[in-house]
């Protein structure tokens, strides 16, 4: 599956862009992985930032 964006600045297809980053868990020592994808666009650096639709938050 591969999905394509424009680029509002200049009109260049914009590439999906998947990274992990470490959240930390405030009042704990503890991160959790959190998986950020943004559109990135390969002519101008212009890039989007994704917000998931779907938050799950396990208590645990
Ligand atoms: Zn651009």
């Amino acid at each position: 599956m591969s999905e394509t964006k424009e680029c509002p600045m200049c009109g260049e297809a914009m590439r999906l862009h998947e990274s992990q980053t470490l959240e930390h868990v405030p009042g704990t020592s503890q991160a959790t992985p959190r998986t950020v994808r943004e559109w990135r666009c390969p002519e101008c650096d212009y890039f989007e930032e994704i917000e998931e639709t779907t938050r799950r938050s396990d208590g645990d």
